[in-house]
């Protein structure tokens, strides 16, 4: 979720706010939209919602989901040709073709990089901090290790929680300026809202989830979720 500087007392008015949140039936199948169906996915998540599980296991728990989420997500990688000699013979083997990237949305999104990258190791990670501001609502780069050169086959923006969907619109804005060929959002929970936002807004990325849910909130949380996935990976409780 995008860091904002002001406290809940004085929070800007959420865009979903007096708007009625789709229904999960509603978008289920929306197209370039892919829900695990994995039941070791379904079990992971289970232990991650219990509000008894504790930071360490929390995180243990993002990234394994993380790791689960990145072999679903590049089923369809491109590969090219590889000569290589197993102990054996001369052989013609497979590679992946060109770089991948990961874009943790920060701070959430930096246990899910870290299971994508347990599954790639090879991995580039953009990390980028946004925020918006207030007055202007544009997202602003408060953190961004987003390289020059850029040769990349694919990108990942990855967070957590896809709630009203914000952070997840302006990563892939600002990834979209980097001219790689395509984009992926991966996330663990999507509140309807958020999902309908995002697809609308980005009709060309793939999105990758776990899990949606029923609703917002009024402050933006997902129900039933899993409350806030950075505070409850770095214990800041
Ligand atoms: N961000 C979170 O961490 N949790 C939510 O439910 C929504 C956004």
């Amino acid at each position: 979720m995008t860091e904002t500087t002001t406290s809940s007392s004085e929070r800007p008015s959420l865009p979903m706010q007096g708007v009625p949140q789709p229904r999960r039936e509603e978008v289920l199948n929306l197209p370039r939209v892919h829900i695990s169906s994995h039941p070791v996915m379904a079990h992971k998540l289970t232990a991650m919602r219990d509000k008894n599980t504790q930071p360490p296991e929390f995180y243990r728990l993002v990234k394994e989901i993380g790791a689960l989420l990145a072999y679903e997500a590049t089923e369809t990688l491109a590969l090219e040709r590889v000569e290589i000699e197993t102990p054996m013979r001369p052989m013609i083997g497979q590679r992946l073709a060109g770089g991948i990237g990961v874009t943790p949305i920060l701070r959430a999104g930096l246990g899910l990089a870290e299971g994508f990258r347990e599954v790639i190791p090879e991995v580039q990670i953009w990390h980028l901090g946004l925020r918006r501001d207030e007055q202007t609502l544009q997202a602003m780069e408060y953190y961004n290790q987003l390289p020059h050169r850029v040769d990349l086959q694919v990108c990942y923006a990855v967070d957590p929680m896809l709630a009203t969907g914000g952070s997840a619109i302006d990563a892939i804005n600002v990834l979209k300026r980097r001219d790689i060929p395509r984009l992926c959002y991966l996330g663990i929970i999507a509140a309807p809202y958020g999902l309908l936002k995002l697809s609308q807004t980005h009709p060309d990325i793939d999105i990758y989830i776990a899990a949606l849910d029923e609703s917002l909130n009024d402050v933006g949380y997902i129900l039933p979720g899993l409350g806030d996935a950075g505070d409850r990976q770095f214990g800041t409780l």
